[in-house]
């Protein structure tokens, strides 16, 4: 990718195909399979890649265990559909972007013998589903096969736990490859750049887009033949500036996470099956951390987007219940909120109820395409059916989408042996090694040579933990960063790890960026009391403590 503030010249005033607005997991993807189709396409995100929900996810790649529920508790057939289409999409994900996502195995306990009858079903029915994309059939695991695989478990009571399989992937870092791959492909991007008005042609369809740069404030106006409006839980305020009249579609729903200490020995996943009010939840390793989540309320637009000391306690409580150990509030080391942007077709049903579904709308009247709904791990199939929907707009013909089979920026040459070979040719610890291979894929070589060539950027962010200054100066130059957040939180995932941590390093990335951000002093000063100042803010809301307990 450009440097932001030279792809915001090639943006200006230019002309395309196809304009994509909303560069989160649905936007990236519609974005790519465009350009690959032969499209000339341009992205415009308000913030950074995957700022929005598309960092906030559970980072499965799943057919989702609870929808399964549904179908089956509620002859549902479009639960159904989406198990059945999500459990094909997991396949590419792991396939196209090796170094980002993972198959893993997730363990249900059961401490009742009809709950292993009931949880043994299901698992069976969700093989079944998954048919010859499934990864590895689910099994039953004894009491202390259990426990050696979870330490934490309760082994007081266990019966035993199911397995099955699904995946992981790191959600921001698998967006931000989108947007590398869609550039390559000859697309233009630009984040920080928000749509604030579409402009009509005489038959009072789209033709423009007008462009506010969120960093310095400056506009354009890019015109196209076809807009997509891919921007998830804000997709009503598109749909409505492009036509007024039509009734809001999406109902928001906030899921939080937290971050807790991991204990090492933990290798899989676990399953909180049925929480007090009838939800899932999961225990996760991430990173080199325990991610606990989430929950599912109803919000407004304007509702604050923070995690609160409430929702910390509510997943606490769900999770202790099935520990050998209580977790306290004191020991989360961070946490995130996200809105699910999920249709419907009118009030009534709770949002843990909606469909994952998603759906392409396309307004009579301006031509605005709306993709809707849906999950991350439908992306793929929702940038086709959306990518569809452009060609017949343009009136050519339907077809040759590529995605199914298109390795992601990072995927070139990549192996389980590439970590090694940093190690072996760059002398970096294995830690880091690692990290640099699980955020950048074979780009890590890229990474480690600017170091080479300038030592001082080899140095950690912060002491004890892997990612290095050099990451920092990359992905300015090199994948769009343009602001601390991108670089703390979406780039090397810092900010995911621990927010303490996290606002050590700001000074120090701030440092590295000002030269190619052109920040002057205050800028650079401002920059990271802005950063710290919210981080802060977060913390206190919490009670995070200021020194992190270890595992
Ligand atoms: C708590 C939670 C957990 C989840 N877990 C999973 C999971 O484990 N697996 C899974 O498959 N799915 C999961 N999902 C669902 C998944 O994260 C979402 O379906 C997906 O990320 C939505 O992507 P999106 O691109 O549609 O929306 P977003 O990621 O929100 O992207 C929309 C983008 O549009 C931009 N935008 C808005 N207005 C404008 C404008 N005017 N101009 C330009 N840009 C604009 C925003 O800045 C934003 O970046 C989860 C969702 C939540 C909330």
């Amino acid at each position: 990718m450009r440097h932001r503030a030279e792809a915001w010249r090639k943006i200006d005033g230019a002309s395309f195909d196809v304009c994509v607005i909303g560069g989160g997991a649905t936007g990236s993807g519609c974005a790519l399979d465009a350009q690959l189709r032969g499209l000339s396409t341009v992205l415009i995100e308000a913030g950074d890649f995957a700022s929005a929900t598309s960092s906030r996810s559970t980072k499965l790649i799943h057919g989702g265990i609870r929808y399964l529920q549904e179908a089956v508790t509620d002859f549902d057939p479009g639960q159904y559909h989406v198990v059945k289409q999500a459990l094909r999409e997991r396949r590419f994900m792991l396939e196209n972007a090796p170094f980002l996502a993972h198959t893993m195995e997730f363990l249900v306990p059961c401490y009742r013998w009809w709950e292993v009858v009931y949880y043994g079903t299901g698992t069976k029915i969700y093989d079944r589903i998954a048919g010859k994309h499934n990864f590895f059939p689910s099994k039953f695991r004894g009491t202390k096969d259990a426990v050696a695989r979870w330490p934490l478990l309760r082994g007081n009571g266990l019966k035993g736990a199911i397995v099955y399989a699904d995946g992981q992937f790191d959600d921001a870092r698998f967006a931000v490859a989108l947007a590398q791959t869609f550039t390559e492909a000859g697309g233009e991007a630009v984040n920080h750049a928000r749509v604030v008005g579409l402009e009509k042609d005489a038959g009072g369809s789209i033709a423009a887009a007008e462009i506010e740069d969120q960093l310095r404030g400056a506009r354009t106006t890019i015109r196209a033949r076809v807009f997509i409006n891919a921007t998830g839980p804000f997709s009503d305020h598109i749909r409505a500036m492009a036509n007024p009249s039509v009734e809001k579609r999406l109902r928001l729903s906030k899921g939080v996470h937290i971050l807790l200490p991991l204990d090492e020995r933990t290798r899989d996943a676990m399953v909180v099956p049925k929480t007090d009010d009838g939800r899932v939840i999961f225990a996760i390793p991430w990173l080199g951390r325990l991610l606990v989540g989430t929950t599912d309320d109803e919000v407004t637009q304007e509702d604050e987007l923070v995690v609160k000391r409430t929702e910390v306690d509510y997943l606490l409580q769900q999770l202790n219940r099935y520990l050998s150990r209580t977790f306290l509030a004191e020991e989360v080391v961070g946490g995130f909120a996200g809105v699910r942007p999920l249709v419907s077709s009118g009030k009534g049903s709770k949002t843990k109820k909606l469909l994952r579904e998603h759906e392409v709308e396309i307004d009579g009247q301006s031509g605005l395409i709306s993709v809707l709904g849906g999950k991350w791990t439908t992306y793929r199939a929702m940038a086709e059916d959306a990518i569809n929907a452009a060609q017949r707009q343009l009136g050519i013909a339907v077809g040759g989408c590529l995605t199914r089979e298109h390795p992601l920026s990072g995927s070139e040459g990549y192996s389980t042996a590439y970590p090694q070979s940093l190690t072996a040719n760059y002398g970096v610890p294995d830690a880091t090694a690692r990290h640099l291979s699980e955020k950048f894929g074979t780009r890590a070589t890229a990474v480690l040579e600017l170091a080479k060539q300038q030592p001082e950027l080899s140095d950690p962010l912060v002491a004890g933990y892997p990612a290095i200054r050099a990451e920092i100066a990359y992905s300015v130059r090199n994948e769009m960063a343009a602001t601390l957040d991108d670089v703390l939180e979406r780039r090397t995932g810092l900010q995911f790890f621990s927010w303490n941590a996290a606002m050590e390093a700001a000074p120090v990335a701030a440092a590295v960026m000002q030269r190619d951000m052109r920040w002057d002093d205050a800028e650079t000063q401002r920059a990271v009391s802005e950063y710290v100042g919210t981080l802060a803010s977060w913390t206190q809301k919490i009670g995070l403590a200021k020194e992190e307990a270890k595992a």
